[in-house]
């Protein structure tokens, strides 16, 4: 048998990859090169840029995170209980339905849609300050592939107050198809205090079209119901979720009423919007 020799590649030889123009010229991608092999280390990506790579100074810039603005860096709000500073946020709570096509989409897919409507949509939501920043987005419970939605839950963060009318109208001209903000709310979340998540407050669900009566299944129940409304090959198709459910906190778990909307328990935790 004939091996060819796929070893390392020389820096002049045309690549096949050459065709392909990433903002990123060439002699910056030689240049890491070789300070890669004599192990120099390269500066991050910021402002005033020491390594030019010929990315920015055009259509793109680097900015700062603005999670943390400069004023707020010091000092750490003793109540935070860590090292980290904890500035007020604005936390957008808002219900989506999810039908038509749009069943379609699983949840992998569902968290990459909202980032892109909020950066479509021009809204400054706060990202995470790890080495790939993510948007700060959080959605209740997960919907399997198929099944009709009309009130799911998330919350998005931002560094300013937004008017949840104006949220959902910005984000409903962007979304795709199938996809519509039916509620939204902007609650203040002071520096230092808790931020609860949603899924920390997860109740449950109510499944059933309006037209019908309505079942009220906790989380840890869901995937039995499901068993024993489809049977073991019933379609997903037929399921329709109507609402994602927080705990109440002024109940029992297992009494009845147990359950509120988020609207209701995030008014709760963190006053009117
Ligand atoms: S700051 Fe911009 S120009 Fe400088 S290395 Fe990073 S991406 Fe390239």
């Amino acid at each position: 048998m004939v091996r060819q020799n796929l070893g390392e590649r020389s820096m002049e030889e045309k690549h096949p990859w050459a065709a392909i123009y990433p903002g990123v010229s060439l002699g910056f991608f030689k240049e890491e090169k070789e300070k890669s092999d004599r192990g120099e280390p390269t500066s991050i990506c910021e402002p005033d840029c020491a390594d030019t790579c010929g990315v920015c100074g055009g259509k793109f810039n680097v900015i700062a995170n603005p999670e943390v603005p400069e004023a707020e860096a010091e000092p750490v709000p003793p109540e935070s209980g860590h090292g980290r500073p904890d500035p007020e946020v604005f936390r957008m709570l808002f219900s989506f339905c999810k039908e038509g096509s749009a069943v379609f989409l699983g949840h992998l897919s569902l968290i990459e849609v909202f980032p892109m409507a909020l950066a479509r949509a021009d809204l400054p939501v706060l990202y995470s300050r790890g080495f790939n920043p993510l948007a700060r987005l959080e959605i209740a419970h997960p919907l399997s592939v198929g099944i009709t939605a009309a009130a799911e839950m998330a919350t998005a963060d931002f560094p300013e107050p937004i008017p949840g009318d104006d949220f959902a109208r910005r984000m409903n001209a962007v979304l795709p198809e199938g996809i519509r903000i039916r509620a939204a709310r902007c609650y203040r979340i002071p520096a230092g205090s808790r931020k609860r998540s949603l899924s920390s407050l997860l109740w449950g669900f109510a499944y059933g079209r309006p037209e019908a009566p309505c079942n009220y299944v906790p989380a840890l129940q869901e995937k039995a119901f499901r068993l024993e409304t489809l049977g073991e090959a019933g379609s997903p198709f037929s399921l329709y979720r109507r609402e994602v459910l927080a705990r109440n906190p002024a109940m029992d778990v297992d009494g009845e009423n147990a359950w509120a909307s988020y609207f209701e328990v995030y008014g709760g935790l963190y006053g009117a919007p």
